[in-house]
């Protein structure tokens, strides 16, 4: 009998190691951060759509620099694919944005080391492994750094009227989003981890 998975509490390590691979489909609703995120006009069935997933599990063997000896590499490429309701801050109306992620961290065995490993390679997050970890987070994570920096339509189907520029030429500010008065889903990842 094999186990179903937790994806809130899964052995990543072992993950890894077996070089397994997982997919699947997780819901909006179980991901309150992206719920928190959507658009407060968005379609009613919008915690009902999904994102659908994969993370591989895979080793490589080698030295972490040349001439220091070989260690057990544990890395992990996740996947997120499907789409969140934004505001268009250009006309304010719910939109479908679309997502596509493709990730690949190294995974580590704690926290501290995670801090500890170097910058430098632009190609690899590093995460610390658990054994009890949560890939919903980690996709949540991932849904998040990929919102664009300004959500908008690529051609708004109207135009808001307070955006609507006036006879000065010059848009007037308290036409400015609503979305400065609430914490931004950027600043809240902010501290999380640095993305190049
Ligand atoms: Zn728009």
């Amino acid at each position: 009998m094999t186990q179903p998975i937790d994806l809130r509490a899964l052995d990543l390590f072992a993950l890894c190691r077996k070089g397994e691979s997982l997919a699947g489909d997780v819901a909006v609703r179980d991901l309150p951060r992206i719920l928190a995120e959507t658009a407060a006009q968005a379609p009613a069935s919008a915690p009902d759509e999904t994102f659908a997933y994969t993370a591989t599990g895979f080793v490589r063997e080698e030295a972490a620099e040349p001439g220091a000896a070989v260690a057990q590499r544990l890395f992990l490429d996740v996947t997120v694919r499907g789409r969140m309701w934004l505001d268009c801050q250009r006309c304010l109306t719910p939109y479908a944005q679309p997502i596509e992620t493709s990730t690949r961290f190294e995974v580590v065995e704690s926290e501290e080391a995670a801090d500890a490993a170097p910058m430098d390679d632009d190609e690899v997050d590093v995460i610390a492994g658990s054994k009890r970890f949560s890939l919903l987070e980690l996709i949540e994570d991932e849904v998040l750094l990929a919102l664009p920096v300004a959500p908008k339509h690529d051609v708004c189907p109207t135009v808001h009227e307070s955006l609507v520029t006036g006879s000065d030429g010059e848009a007037r500010p308290e036409a400015e989003p609503e979305e400065e008065k609430r914490p931004s889903p950027f600043a809240v990842l902010a501290g999380l981890k640095t993305r190049h």
